[in-house]
């Protein structure tokens, strides 16, 4: 059994994982990453990344032998795992399987390039076991910052991966199950060969925090404030989002979405019935005219990204709102490397009007909690599966390097640590193979 990562090993983004087996080929994956400046807002559809470049894994190496790939697997919709899908699927021309809200917003992509009626998409429910040409696979609900987001185990004659996908433990997430521990722990008994597994935060000590927590420290900000409150964030985040149309209707305020992403994604939450039917939305029209301590928004663009929704409310040139001073911009995100002059370039704008502004770094209080595991994660999970070999992904060479770290004070007897283009031999006589095939990036059209 096979491991090839053509993209997402080595770094964070475009993750594009190949399983090999009795001569077929199953993907795992298939997405985008952005030129500097990194524009993660990992929900836009369309939008918000005019100024980047916008790549994807070459895929080269299976687009060459696509009679031998039996499959695609979408785990989860962050772009870094679907975006470059619709693009690249012509090269593959074979069924994608994935879960409903995935493939919900999967078929609003392809459809945006009019291949909604061309894949073939299977639509897979939680729990499912399926084979796919020689592979078993089996879908794991696990917990990260999106809806439905998937391990997988993927048996073989050959021997059985188990692929985290994007994870942390959340006792509570806003939406979607709970992190439940017993399921993981059964994988003991599977004789789990190898585990391939999400790097992201491996060079962070302890725990995440959970999204309940998230939501109790914007509610206590929110609360505080006596002018309108504007919060961005990843617009794919729905459990961030009902979280703060939550908050609104606890404060007496009124919930608005400025930006497409934000549209997409809730409409795609309420198609799936990820949205409560309580929680409503006003239209973003009526937002100006409503008193100020009135007013809760969500916008888009919290990497400062020139074109989006806050960008423009700080130039205070957006349409719908203008903010004053004694209003509060609320930045429920990280800053991700490559992007601080804009973000703090916009900041500057607004603190030059007297709009106030509250960043992660201002405040001792979580008004972001990431969707990766820290180094306490790993190591429960490593020590309740008992794979034979740990294969860190999801990073660049630091967090793969830490992530093995782990899984060998975990008690995993042997690491497997690689980069995009090599093959990880995982069974039988496990080994790396440097260098397979030729790794490297493709410009997507927009
Ligand atoms: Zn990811
Ligand atoms: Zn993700």
């Amino acid at each position: 059994m096979w491991f090839l990562p053509l993209g997402g090993t080595g770094e964070i983004g475009m993750n594009l994982n190949l399983y090999g087996h009795a001569g077929q080929w199953l993907m795992v994956d298939c997405g985008v990453t952005f030129n500097s400046p990194l524009s993660p807002d990992y929900n836009s559809v369309v939008g918000s990344t005019q100024n980047a470049e916008i790549l994807a894994a070459d895929p080269a190496f299976i687009s060459q032998q696509k009679d031998n790939l039996c499959g695609i697997v979408i785990t989860h919709a962050h772009e870094d795992h679907i975006g470059a899908l619709p693009q690249l699927w012509q090269r593959f021309n074979c069924p994608v399987y994935t879960t409903p809200f995935t493939a919900e917003i999967l078929r609003r992509k392809l459809s945006t390039l009019g291949l909604a009626d061309k894949v073939p998409v299977i639509e897979v429910q939680t729990g499912a076991t399926i084979n796919i040409g020689p592979f078993c696979l089996h879908w794991l609900a696990i917990t990260h910052s999106i809806p439905e987001p998937h391990a997988l185990v993927i048996k073989t004659a050959a021997g059985t991966v188990f692929h985290t996908a994007d994870w942390k433990m959340d006792a509570s997430p806003i939406t979607g199950r709970a992190f439940k521990s017993a399921v993981f722990k059964r994988l003991a008994q599977h004789n789990i060969t190898a585990m391939v597994c999400d790097s992201t935060n491996a060079l962070r000590e302890g725990f995440s925090l959970s999204e309940t927590d998230c939501y109790n420290a914007l509610l206590h900000v929110v609360k505080a404030a006596t002018g309108r409150v504007v919060v961005s964030g990843f617009s794919s985040n729905v459990g961030r989002l009902i979280s703060l149309a939550r908050i609104a209707a606890k404060t007496g305020r009124y919930l608005a979405l400025l930006g497409r992403s934000l549209d997409n994604m809730v409409g795609a939450a309420r198609a799936t019935g990820y949205w409560p039917d309580e929680l409503t939305v006003v239209d973003a029209s009526h937002i100006g005219y409503l008193p100020k301590e009135e007013v809760l928004v969500i916008a888009t663009g919290s990497q400062g990204e020139p074109r989006a929704a806050l960008s423009r409310l700080a130039d205070d040139n957006h349409p719908l709102l203008l903010l004053e001073q004694g209003d509060l911009v609320i930045f429920s995100s990280i800053i991700i490397p490559g992007n601080e002059m804009l973000i703090s370039r916009l900041v500057e704008k607004f603190n030059a009007r007297n709009i106030q502004t509250l960043q992660s770094h201002d405040t001792e209080l979580p008004i972001h909690v990431s969707g990766h595991p820290n180094r306490g994660e790993l190591d429960l999970l490593y020590r309740w599966v008992q794979p034979q070999i740990a294969v860190p992904v999801h990073g660049e060479a630091a967090h793969l390097a830490a992530n093995a770290e782990v899984a060998k004070a975990a008690g995993v007897p042997q690491q497997l640590t690689g980069l995009n283009g090599d093959l990880f031999v995982l069974a039988p006589a496990p080994r790396l193979w440097p260098g397979f095939t030729k790794a490297g990036r493709i410009a997507l059209a927009r």
